[in-house]
């Protein structure tokens, strides 16, 4: 009798805690900002009143604190994450033709600005469990016009850069970090933890809104503990100038907005708290599915923390779109990151890769999908979402 009405018992009770419930955001901004609202509005007009809006103080006020938080000596603010990634690539002075690695599964933006600059982009897959660029696979892309390696620390926690240095260091090629998604993890370097974004030669960061140290428009940040490479930088952000209307570089306008300076001297004093909420979510998430073998939950390097700018599930026979087609009627967002490996990306057809050139990319993603994470889920919409997710599988 009981086995009859389960199913119905289980639906009724999911219907009721979906009434009662919190609306379920794959990011939820505004109940993060209700809660510092008065310290990011007063901040703001700070700005406004003083009427400081273009490198106004706040700007050079978290250049400074997030050097003390990072423990790197030099934070070059930029206008996005993508500018990082271009300026910090053209402080090398590399030629065209020079080739410049990155991973197969991630953001477009790091093969765009190789691309971008007259570089050869080179594609690597990456490892199935980390979703990092695989070690091996950079071995093998590894030729002597390579200038540059580019890790994506991808969904908060970091590449191998153990390994990623050593090879690097042997060819003495530079290395960039893209750690967009992995601001305030870390990673044992040398016996050490360091902060992601602050081993490689440079580090390279976004404040989009949603990433885990996000403003409320766009922003990014270039870091280095190398001195000549912060000046490079520094010049090449304000139109290649160091003294004023004098050009000693082909640079770029690229500035943080001192209105998301404010925002973020705020929120950095949030972060490791914030990293710390989404990793105790990703805690419950791994509990309820770990026993599931459709499910594969995210592993860990054990040298790297992992701060869940997103937390993906690699799913092992089942429909992905009838999974989110389920979800999306229980009112639960779900969103496939990447659904097209970078090699296979319509604009870089010219670069000569084709399907079957990276197996671990091309799989994942077909498989993989990205559950609601954000730094104010409740263990009501915890369970409400994990209960739904079982309940497709069963
Ligand atoms: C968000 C992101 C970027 C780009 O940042 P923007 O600020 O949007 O330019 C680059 N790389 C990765 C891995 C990202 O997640």
């Amino acid at each position: 009798m009981v086995q009859l009405f389960l199913p119905f018992i289980i639906f009724v009770s999911l219907f009721e805690m979906f009434l009662a419930m919190k609306e379920i955001r794959m990011v939820d901004l505004k109940s993060q900002y209700q809660k510092i609202k008065t310290a990011v509005d007063s901040s703001i007009a700070e700005v406004i009143e003083n009427t400081e809006f273009i490198n106004g103080s706040q700007v050079k006020n978290f250049q400074q604190n997030l050097e003390n938080y990072l423990g790197v000596k030099h934070v070059i603010p930029c206008g996005n994450g993508t500018d990082a990634l271009q300026i910090a690539l053209m402080s090398l002075g590399l030629k065209a033709g020079d080739e410049v690695i990155t991973s197969d599964f991630t953001f477009i933006a790091t093969l765009e600005v190789i691309a971008l600059l007259g570089l050869k982009p080179v594609i690597a897959d990456v490892d199935p469990h980390t979703f990092n660029i695989s070690v091996e696979s950079l071995k093998k892309a590894v030729t002597p016009k390579t200038k540059a390696i580019i890790p994506v620390h991808l969904f908060g926690q970091c590449a191998d850069m153990d390994a990623i240095m050593t090879i690097a260091r042997k060819h003495s090629i530079a290395v960039v970090e893209d750690c967009a998604q992995a601001m305030g993890a870390t990673y044992t370097y040398n016996g050490k933890p360091a902060h992601a974004g602050t081993i490689g030669d440079l580090g390279c960061t976004s404040f989009f809104p949603s990433k885990n140290l996000g403003c409320y428009g766009d922003g990014g940040a270039i870091m280095t503990n190398n001195d000549e490479l912060a000046k490079m930088c520094r010049s090449i952000a304000n139109h290649g100038m160091k003294v004023r209307y004098y050009h000693d570089h082909v640079g770029v306008n690229s500035r943080l907005d001192t209105i998301q300076a404010a925002v973020l001297n705020v929120k950095l004093q949030y972060l490791d708290e914030y990293n710390k909420s989404r990793q105790e979510a990703a805690a419950f998430y791994d509990t309820a599915f770990s026993s599931s073998d459709k499910l594969c939950v995210p592993s860990r390097n054990s040298q790297s923390t992992h701060i869940f700018h997103q937390y993906t599930l690699v799913l092992r026979g089942i429909d992905r779109e009838a999974l989110r087609t389920h979800l999306q009627h229980k009112g639960i967002p779900a969103m496939i990151y990447y659904p097209v490996p970078l090699h296979l990306q319509n604009a870089y057809k010219d670069l000569g890769y084709k399907e079957g050139d990276f197996p671990v990319t091309e799989q994942l993603c077909k498989s993989v999908i990205s559950l609601p994470m954000h730094t104010e889920l409740d263990t009501e919409q915890l369970e409400y979402i994990t209960k739904s997710v079982l309940e497709f599988l069963s």
